[in-house]
């Protein structure tokens, strides 16, 4: 549809949506909606992930292609998994496009695209192309470990690439140390703590299907599980218990879902979180690094560290911030749509 001013002149063209969000504005301007404003759009996209060095790179060859408004597309992720694309529409008007969407896919990568698929946020997943000859499973490089990725049956397009970065920095911390990784999923900072020599890493999630992953992807990166341990529980039942008080842990990595996903819900996140950490601060070996992460959008980075501050407080340990983390380059934030930052994290050092 096009937005226009009291006079008839068209200021923009949006997907109307008779939800929360009525228009979710294109462009800022008269345009034609079509393969070629996909393809432009995608291909602009692409050249900031080129500029990083993600693309055409030896080690990593996984990326978000498009991060909806921060990429002038809303309702739209488009992630990219070894030739994969897997298209997330989360508006009616982009689930309605998906076909222009495909096709500009199509024309932007040629022989690189070796299939996309559809994964709407509103039904279940459909693939394209209808020749139903699509892989539910993809394996993928990130920063050289391999993972797989299951677009089919996993938790969003299949994998949380928004941690790319911070789990590599996670292992730098993780030599010679006893880990827990709570809220695991499929064991990403398990796999780099692992190839960073950690002596010992305990994976937790309280979903089995998540769990299965985590042995997949170690057995696909040659770990030995003798220095691996899988726990599928609640995590806060978990940190609570006398068993992990014994543990004594070096090192434990907080990456929970989102506590709150509207404004509303942000008071009783942020005790959430707040017991949370403070439960696992007050569990870990002095000297300690507790690795802490938010992706609620609602959640600001100023609150989450005073929320991280209360925590200590409560928990009674001295606590130093070494690192401030955030979403990576492929998800970039449109400076019109300060929003778009959701992810945030603190590596703090704990006496
Ligand atoms: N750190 C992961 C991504 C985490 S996504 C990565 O690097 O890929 C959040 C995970 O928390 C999901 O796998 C979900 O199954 C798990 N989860 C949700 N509620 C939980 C709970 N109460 N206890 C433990 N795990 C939980």
């Amino acid at each position: 549809m096009f937005i226009a001013d009291h006079t008839g002149n068209i200021l923009a063209t949006a997907h109307y949506s008779d939800g929360s969000i009525a228009a979710r504005v294109l462009a800022f301007s008269q345009e034609e909606i079509n393969v070629e404003f996909y393809t432009n759009r995608i291909t602009s996209a692409f050249q900031i992930r080129k500029l990083s060095g993600l693309i055409q790179n030896e080690s990593t060859n996984a990326y978000r292609l498009i991060h909806a408004e921060g990429d002038q597309l809303p309702g739209l992720v488009i992630d990219f998994y070894n030739g994969t694309a897997v298209v997330q529409t989360h508006s009616k008007g982009m689930t309605n496009d998906f076909g222009l969407i495909s096709k500009a896919l199509e024309r932007c990568f040629g022989a690189d695209l070796k299939q996309v698929v559809h994964k709407s946020a509103d039904k279940k997943s459909e693939n394209i192309p209808g020749d139903g000859s699509v892989e539910a499973t993809v394996e993928i490089l990130e920063h050289g470990n391999a993972f797989v990725v299951n677009h089919q049956t996993g938790q969003k397009t299949g994998f949380f690439l928004d941690q790319r970065e911070n789990r590599a920095l996670s292992g730098q911390y993780s030599k010679d140390k006893k880990v827990l990784n709570a809220f695991c999923y499929s064991g990403g900072f398990s796999i780099y703590a692992l190839k960073a020599g950690a002596a010992m890493v305990h994976s937790l999630d309280s979903s089995a299907k998540a769990m299965a992953l985590v042995d997949e992807n170690l057995e696909i990166n040659g770990l030995s599980s003798a220095n691996h341990k899988s726990i599928t529980a609640d995590a806060m039942d978990y940190l609570n218990s006398d068993e992990a008080q014994d543990e004594k842990y070096d090192v434990i990595i907080l990456d929970p879902p989102a506590f709150a996903k509207h404004r509303s819900a942000r008071h009783k996140a942020v005790q959430a979180y707040k017991r949370l950490n403070a439960r696992a601060l007050r569990i870990m070996k002095p000297g300690g690094v507790l690795i802490t992460f938010s992706c609620s959008q609602v959640v600001t980075p100023d609150l989450f560290n005073h929320t991280m501050a209360a925590a200590a407080i409560e928990a009674n340990r001295h606590v130093r911030i070494l690192h401030h983390l955030h979403q990576p380059e492929d998800h970039p934030i449109s400076i019109f749509h300060p929003e778009g930052e959701y992810l945030k994290g603190l590596v703090l050092a704990v006496s």
